[in-house]
């Protein structure tokens, strides 16, 4: 059994992923060109906003964000402790801070209450200027954001939305990826929407940071082309993924997103009386990035892997060390110093197989594995 069969997606979509990488090399366009405008404007309809920018990776999307509001040296960037690296790594690349705030067990995201509490003290220690807050769709659950967006308003936060988990997610009608200033998602291979490599995208109704994001990520070009007018990177994506992204985008509308939420309600039912299975609020959708469970204690989590990877069913551990644990960051990082859950949730969390092309057969052989495994641990 594989984690994320994106073999069996390939067999499945072959013939039209073949012909758009046959098409794409035939053309030599190989690097923007009508694929990758054909996909930006499918992903900006399908998101709902005016604009839709790919680039290199999920990272360098989140960058250009931060770059396009000028965050930098002495500025403070709110990130939830729970999260994949880059979330917070974005912030330090620009000189900036980022602060770590504590999540919500149930949803694994960002604690709208934590956030406040460490604004606050950013405020009255007095050494960083609180500017954004960058609230991550962890495992393809939409973070809070009414709740979040209240508290940046009251504080002059902009709001970026990490929707590199968060792909096809929703909030009511609204759709991930919209739910910030900007949104950014990631196209890797293991992402909700992943390509064959790298590869992001920045999504946002505002015209200015559009602009800017789109001079950023070709070395800050002006007019044209060798008219360099800003500081920038290169980071674009190539026309042989936006050709791949192309039909996988349109089995992830049609059915990929829905398959996907079919097997995690498999998984719950057969899941909910015997460990903590992930809680999606009322009104909220997942894409189903993760399917996260909580065990009883780290010892129990620890063997209940192994005795699973003896029946060869992977799981993985997402994450392992919080971001205020990495010692890549300085201690301004730390906020407020407390991360009761993130700490408990790094030692208990264990992530199921699950994709779009699980069928009823696997989740029942993954469900019953952990069931009689756990038995026989406690
Ligand atoms: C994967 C991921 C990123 C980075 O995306 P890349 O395309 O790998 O650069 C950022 N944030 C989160 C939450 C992610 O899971």
């Amino acid at each position: 059994m594989q984690f994320r069969d994106l073999k069996k997606q390939y067999e499945v979509l072959k013939e039209d992923i073949d012909r758009e990488i046959v098409e794409v090399i035939e053309s030599s366009r190989f690097i923007g060109g009508p694929k990758v405008s054909e996909l930006e404007k499918r992903l900006a309809e399908y998101v709902g906003v005016k604009h839709c920018i790919t680039c290199g990776n999920g990272t360098d999307a989140l960058l250009l964000a931060l770059m396009a509001w000028g965050i930098g040296p002495g500025d403070a960037v709110f990130v939830p402790d729970f999260t994949f690296f880059s979330s917070g790594e974005v912030a330090s690349t620009l000189g900036a801070t980022p602060v770590f705030v504590d999540v919500i067990p149930e949803t694994f995201n960002m604690d709208s209450d934590s956030l406040e509490k460490v604004v606050k003290k950013t405020l009255e220690d007095g050494k960083l200027t609180p500017k954004a807050v960058v609230a991550v769709d962890l495992f393809g659950l939409p973070a809070d954001f009414p709740a979040i967006r209240a508290v940046a308003d009251r504080y002059g936060l902009k709001v970026l939305e990490d929707g590199a988990q968060g792909f096809g997610g929703q909030i009511g009608d609204g759709r991930a990826c919209s739910f910030g200033d900007i949104g950014t998602t990631s196209f890797f291979p293991a992402k909700p929407l992943g390509c064959y490599g790298d590869g992001g995208a920045v999504f946002t109704d505002d015209d200015d940071s559009a602009a800017l994001i789109r001079s950023f990520c070709v070395h800050g070009k002006g007019e044209m082309k060798y008219d360099n007018v800003r500081i920038g990177m290169n980071s674009r994506l190539d026309s042989i993924q936006a050709g791949i992204l192309i039909p996988k985008f349109e089995a992830f509308r049609k059915h990929e997103a829905a398959d996907v939420n079919k097997a995690a309600s498999q998984y719950t039912e057969l899941l909910k009386d015997i460990v903590e299975t992930p809680v999606v609020p009322d009104g909220f959708v997942s894409s189903w990035a993760q399917y996260t469970i909580r065990l009883n204690s780290e010892e129990e989590r620890d063997a209940l892997k192994i005795a699973l990877q003896s029946r060869e069913i992977p799981s993985m551990v997402y994450y392992p060390k919080a971001m205020h644990c990495q010692e890549a960051f300085d201690k301004e990082s730390l906020g407020d110093g407390e991360f009761p859950v993130t700490d408990k949730l790094c030692k208990t969390v264990l992530s199921l197989p699950m994709h779009s092309y699980l069928t009823r057969d696997d989740v029942e052989r993954v469900a019953s594995a952990v069931r009689e495994e756990l038995s026989k641990l406690r």
